[in-house]
């Protein structure tokens, strides 16, 4: 056998999780269900039960996850939590959507995105405008897997905010290569440092645990 292109040839795979694309899917970035998979994430985001706007109500220390108001008059005020502050500050949340709406109208070649109103209403614009061209973007755009990272990691930083979570726990598995590979259980998804073979979700998910070093 000669080592062709053609024997090389790799059967075209969904840029956020790596699963083969189905035949009415082919010449797309993404499959339709991390296009869907990414909506949802995006839906969880606006308005005024949304995740973003709850991040407020974790800004100050010691306050308990029921959105009852401590009194603090006459005692010093606490400083504010930085983690879900650096959230919904300009440069948070808000700022990574838009910048992905900028990419977007550029690679469309429409005009410069505008948004209105204070930093809650400026996410409902830029939530908004991405789900309407969200099915381009996951058929087209040649980063969309970029993107559907980027959602999931900003609403799970949110979601531990809010729920005072602690960060997902890496787990390690092993590929058949011998290769270890460090994966979190709401990976989209992981390729091998040692064969280069790609897994989907539900496939590296069911690669047996690694043996716990001796060290
Ligand atoms: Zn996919
Ligand atoms: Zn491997």
């Amino acid at each position: 056998m000669h080592d062709t292109a053609e024997s090389a040839y790799e059967w075209p795979a969904c840029s956020p999780c790596g699963r083969a694309l189905r035949h009415d899917e082919l010449g797309r970035t993404g499959c339709r269900l991390c296009q869907s998979r990414t909506d949802e994430l995006l839906r969880k985001l606006p308005g005024g039960d949304g995740l973003y706007a709850r991040l407020a109500t974790r800004l100050v220390p010691g306050r308990g996850g029921d959105g009852s108001v401590v009194s603090v008059s006459r005692t010093p005020p606490l400083p504010l939590r930085l983690e879900p502050l650096s959230l919904m500050a300009r440069g948070g949340v808000v700022t990574v959507l838009q910048t992905w709406q900028v990419d977007w109208h550029e690679q469309l070649g429409w005009r410069h995105p505008r948004w209105n109103g204070g930093l809650q209403q400026q996410l409902d614009q830029a939530v908004h405008a991405l789900r309407l061209n969200l099915e381009w973007a996951a058929a087209s755009h040649p980063a969309f897997g970029e993107f559907a990272q980027e959602v999931g990691s900003l609403v799970r930083q949110c979601e531990r905010q809010i729920t005072g979570e602690r960060a997902e726990r890496p787990v390690a598995v092993t590929c058949p290569c011998g290769t270890v590979l460090r994966i979190t259980i709401s990976t989209p998804g992981a390729r091998c440092q040692g064969c280069s073979q790609q897994y989907a979700r539900s496939e590296v998910l069911d690669l047996p645990l690694a043996q716990r070093a001796a060290a």
